[in-house]
C-alpha cells in the first residue's frame, strides 16, 4: 500500500484543497517524497455531511454488525503491519519493536471493542416493569438502554501514532458505539495516518459499511481541528494531547450554541510517593526501576513519572546518589518532533536557572541535530517547592522532580497542593501502610489510577482499567478513554416509557432474544420477561 498525501472523504481519496506540508524524520530531518494536503472548510462540511447522513443507518446497525466492522478493521491492520512499521519507525524516531508492540495494542483494543459488543451488555439495560395498580398513581414500564451521539471527532496523539491515532482507542470505542468517526491526523506522523485510515476505508468496503462512517483530515488544529469541533453537526470530542491545546478546543466545544462533550487527555506529572521504610530497604533498586519507567519512549509517556516525593534523611540521599550515579551513562534519546524538543529543552534551560533546584543529574550529551533529548533530574526541598507549585505542571520528556520533604506531615502536604493526575505510585512496605491510609484519601481526590510499588507507564487493556482523571490531566475526569467502559463517552442514556415490545431495542425486548444479564425490577437476571 502506497501513500499518496491525500485526505478520506466518504471514501474517495482526495487531494486537499488547503495548505501541503511534509512529513519528515525526526532523526535525520529527511523530508518525505510525497507532499501531505490539508482539507478546506469545503472538504471539512463534505466530510461532516456524510458522517451525518451514515450515522442514521450505522447507529442502527447491530453489535453484531459493529463487532465484524471491528475485527475487519485489525485484521486489515495486520495484513500491512511491515508497511505500517517501517513508515511509523521513520516518522517517529520510536523504535521497531515498540511500534510493532503498540501495533499489536491497536489491534488488541479493536478486538476488545468486538468482544464487548459480542456480549451484548455493555449498554446496561435496565427494566422497571409498569405496576398498573400501585397507589396513589400507577408506574410505568420504564426501559433505559444507551444509544449513540452522532458524528465524533478525533484528535490524533503524536506520541502514540498507533495506539491513541487514526484507529486507536478513540477511534474504536466510538466505532463501537455506533457514532461514525472524523480523524483530524497529528502531523507528526501523516504517512502512518494515511496507511492506517487505508487500512479502515477497506473494511468499510468489506462490511458493506456508509462511506461515511470514517474520514480522515489532514490541517492544521486551529483551522480544521477548531472547525470540526465548532461545527453543529459534530456531537462529542475525543482529544490527547497538551494542555494548551486541548484546553482551547474544549473551550470552543463547550461555548458552541449546542455545547458537547469533550474527552481530552491533557497533562500529567504522575507523582510517585517513596514512603520511609520502603525507601530504606529498596533505595538503590527504586532508582533503578524508576530511570527505566522514565526512560520508556524517552520520557514522552503521558504516564511518565515526573515526581519523587520522599522525606529527607539517609535513604533519600542514598537514592538520589544512585540516580546520580546511573543517570549520566543514560544515552540521549530523538524525541517525536523539533517542535516537542524544542519545548523539552526550554523546560531544562528554565530549570536550569531556578536557584532552589539542584541538578542531581544529566545523562549523555544530546545531539541536537537529531532532535535529542537528555535525561535531567532536578531535586528541590519541599518548603521551596510548595512556594513555586508551577513545578508541578508536566515537562513532556525525561526530566523528573525529587521533592524532599522534612516530615511525613509535609509529605501529605505535598499531595494535598497537587492537581489531577492520571496515575499516583505509591512505594509502600507493610510498615508504612498507616502513612498509605492517610495519602490515599488525597490521591482518590486527584488521581485516575494509584498504583503500588510499580510506575504508570504501561496501560493494560482491561476492563478494570481507568486512563483519565481530574483536570488538569482530563477534561472529563469522569470517563476513562483506557478500557471497554470508553465506549461510554460516546453514549447517552435513552428511557423507553410504555413502548410497545416490538418497538423496543432488542437489549430491552421482553424476550431478551441473546439473554444477555438485564437490571430487571432491580435484580440481575438473564431470562425473558413473561
Ligand atoms: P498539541 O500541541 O496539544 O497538539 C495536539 C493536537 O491539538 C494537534 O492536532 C494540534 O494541531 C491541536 N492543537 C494544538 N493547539 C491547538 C489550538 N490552540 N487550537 C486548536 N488546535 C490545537 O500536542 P503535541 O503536538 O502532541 O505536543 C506538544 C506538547 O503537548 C508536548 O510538548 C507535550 O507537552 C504535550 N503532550 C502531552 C501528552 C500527554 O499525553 N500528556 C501527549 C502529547 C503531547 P496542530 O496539528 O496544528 O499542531
Amino acid at each position: 500500500m502506497s501513500v499518496s498525501g491525500n485526505i478520506l472523504i466518504n471514501g474517495k481519496w482526495l487531494t486537499g484543497r488547503g495548505n501541503n506540508f511534509k512529513g519528515n524524520s525526526p532523526v535525520t530531518g529527511e523530508q518525505s517524497a510525497e507532499d501531505f494536503s490539508c482539507a478546506d472548510n469545503e472538504q471539512l462540511e463534505n466530510a461532516v455531511d456524510a458522517a451525518s447522513q451514515a450515522f442514521t443507518s450505522y447507529s442502527q446497525n447491530s453489535d453484531a454488525q459493529k463487532a465484524f466492522f471491528l475485527r475487519t478493521i485489525a485484521e486489515q491492520l495486520e495484513s500491512i503491519r511491515p508497511q505500517i512499521v517501517a513508515r511509523a519507525t521513520w516518522e517517529t524516531a520510536l523504535p521497531e519493536m515498540r511500534i510493532n508492540g503498540e501495533l499489536g495494542r491497536t489491534i488488541g483494543q479493536l478486538n476488545m471493542f468486538a468482544q464487548l459488543l459480542d456480549k451484548g451488555d455493555w449498554k446496561r439495560p435496565v427494566i422497571d416493569e409498569a405496576q398498573p395498580n400501585r397507589q396513589p398513581l400507577p408506574k410505568p414500564d420504564l426501559r433505559l438502554t444507551q444509544v449513540p451521539l452522532g458524528p465524533v471527532v478525533v484528535f490524533s496523539a503524536s506520541n502514540f501514532p498507533l495506539a491513541f491515532s487514526v484507529a486507536g482507542g478513540d477511534t474504536a470505542s466510538a466505532l463501537a458505539a455506533g457514532c461514525p468517526v472524523i480523524v483530524k491526523t497529528h502531523s507528526a506522523h501523516p504517512g502512518t495516518s494515511e496507511l492506517v485510515a487505508g487500512a479502515i476505508a477497506n473494511a468499510i468496503k468489506k462490511c458493506d459499511l456508509p462511506a461515511g462512517v470514517f474520514a480522515m483530515l489532514h490541517g492544521s488544529g486551529r483551522i480544521i481541528g477548531s472547525a470540526l469541533v465548532k461545527h453543529p453537526q459534530i456531537k462529542a470530542v475525543g482529544f490527547t494531547g497538551s494542555v494548551a491545546g486541548g484546553r482551547a478546543l474544549y473551550d470552543i466545544a463547550v461555548s458552541r450554541p449546542e455545547p458537547i462533550p469533550f474527552f481530552g487527555e491533557l497533562g500529567s506529572t504522575n507523582p510517585v510517593f517513596l514512603l520511609p521504610e520502603s525507601l530504606e530497604s529498596n533505595a538503590e533498586q527504586i532508582a533503578e526501576s524508576f530511570l527505566a519507567s522514565l526512560m520508556m519512549g524517552v520520557g514522552q509517556f503521558c504516564t511518565s513519572p515526573g515526581m519523587l516525593i520522599a522525606v529527607k534523611g539517609p535513604a533519600l540521599n542514598r537514592l538520589l546518589a544512585s540516580l546520580a550515579e546511573k543517570a549520566p551513562a543514560l544515552a540521549a534519546g530523538t524525541m517525536l518532533t523539533a517542535g516537542i524538543c524544542d519545548s523539552y529543552n526550554k523546560h531544562c534551560a528554565e530549570r536550569d536557572a531556578i536557584g532552589s533546584l539542584k541538578i542531581v543529574a544529566k545523562g549523555l550529551n544530546a545531539n541536537s541535530s537529531a532532535n535529542q533529548a537528555q535525561v535531567a533530574l532536578y531535586s528541590i526541598d519541599a518548603n521551596d517547592y510548595l512556594e513555586q507549585l508551577a513545578l508541578e505542571e508536566e515537562v513532556f520528556g525525561p526530566s523528573t522532580l525529587v521533592i524532599g520533604c522534612d516530615d511525613q506531615a509535609q509529605l501529605i502536604d505535598v499531595a494535598n497542593s497537587m492537581k489531577g493526575h492520571l496515575t499516583a505510585a505509591i512505594f509502600a512496605s507493610e510498615q508504612d501502610q498507616q502513612l498509605a491510609v492517610q495519602l490515599l484519601p488525597t490521591l482518590q481526590q486527584r488521581i485516575g489510577r494509584v498504583l503500588f510499588d510499580a510506575y504508570g507507564t504501561g496501560v493494560e487493556l482491561s476492563s478494570a482499567m481507568s486512563h483519565g482523571g481530574p483536570y488538569p490531566s482530563s477534561s472529563a475526569g469522569q470517563s476513562t478513554s483506557v478500557g471497554t467502559r470508553a465506549i461510554e463517552r460516546f453514549t447517552r442514556p435513552l428511557c423507553y416509557q410504555n413502548t410497545p415490545d416490538a418497538l423496543l431495542p432488542v437489549e430491552l425486548k421482553n424476550a431478551n432474544p441473546n439473554g444477555i444479564m438485564r437490571l430487571v425490577n432491580d435484580r440481575w437476571s438473564d431470562q425473558a420477561i413473561d
